[in-house]
C-alpha cells in the first residue's frame, strides 16, 4: 500500500527520563471545570455534565518553542491547565478503572481566540474557530506516573513575563481526572494517544507578541515559551 500524497506527520510530545516520544492521537478538552473561571466567563458549573471540545493532534506545540500569534484574532487568551496523557483506552470506562489508564502528565496551554468564542457563543456556532486553531495547544514534555503524580495540593501556575496570572490546587476542579476519563468515553472510544486538557482556573486574559510564558504543573511538569 502507499499513498497518493505524502502522509501527514504524527505530532509528537518528548518524555522526562526518555528518549522515546508520546505519538498524539486527539485531543479532547473540558470546559468549565473550575467554579471560579466559569463565574469569570458568566457562566455556571453543570456538576453532572461535563462540556468537551477537540482540537487537532497537530495543534500541539512543545516545550521551548515559538508560538505564533494567530490570524484572526485581537484577543488571544491564555488557559493553563493538567493536561493528562493516556496509554489505554476504551468505551463507557468506570472511574476506578480510569486510572490504570494514565501514561503521564504534564501542562499545557488551551489558547482561545476569545473574541471569536464569543462571537460564536451569541450565534449559537460551534468553538471550532476558536480553540481548534494551528499551534493552539502548547504542551510540556508528560512525566511518566512511574515518576509519581499529581494530588489533589498540586498547584497549576501561570506566570506571563514572570507575573502570576492563574494559580489554583487541582482540589478546585469540579470533575476530577477519573471522572472526565469516564465521561469522555460514553461520547468517544478513548485510545492510547489521547491527550486531555483537564480545565483551566479563573484569570485568564490576553497574551501579546513577545510575551513569554511559564506554566508549572508543581513538580510534575514545566511549559515555556514565547508569542511570536
Ligand atoms: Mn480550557
Amino acid at each position: 500500500m502507499s499513498y497518493a500524497i505524502a502522509a501527514p506527520a504524527v505530532p509528537s510530545l518528548p518524555i522526562l527520563g526518555s528518549d522515546a516520544r508520546f505519538p498524539v492521537r486527539r485531543i479532547f478538552c473540558i470546559g468549565r471545570n473550575f467554579a471560579d473561571h466559569a463565574r469569570e466567563m458568566g457562566a455556571t458549573v453543570d456538576p453532572g455534565q461535563p462540556m468537551f471540545f477537540c482540537k487537532p493532534a497537530d495543534a500541539v506545540v512543545t516545550d521551548g518553542a515559538d508560538v505564533p500569534y494567530p490570524g484572526a484574532t485581537a484577543e488571544l487568551h491564555h488557559e493553563v491547565e493538567m493536561v493528562v496523557a493516556l496509554a489505554g483506552g476504551g468505551r463507557d470506562i468506570a472511574p476506578e478503572l480510569a486510572g490504570a489508564l494514565i501514561f503521564g502528565y504534564g501542562v499545557g496551554l488551551d489558547l482561545t481566540r476569545r473574541d471569536l468564542q464569543a462571537q460564536a457563543k451569541a450565534k449559537g456556532h460551534p468553538w471550532d474557530v476558536a480553540k481548534a486553531f494551528d499551534h493552539s495547544a502548547p504542551v510540556s514534555a508528560l512525566r511518566p506516573v512511574e515518576q509519581g503524580r499529581p494530588g489533589p495540593q498540586t498547584q497549576l501556575t501561570l506566570l506571563v513575563n514572570d507575573v502570576l496570572r492563574q494559580q489554583a490546587t487541582l482540589e478546585a476542579m469540579v470533575h476530577d481526572v477519573p471522572a472526565i476519563i469516564a465521561a469522555l468515553s460514553k461520547l468517544f472510544e478513548l485510545k492510547p494517544g489521547d491527550l486531555l486538557f483537564t480545565g483551566t482556573p479563573a484569570g485568564v486574559a490576553a497574551l501579546q507578541r513577545g510575551d513569554r510564558f511559564r506554566a508549572e504543573l508543581e513538580g510534575v511538569a514545566v511549559l515555556e515559551g514565547r508569542i511570536a
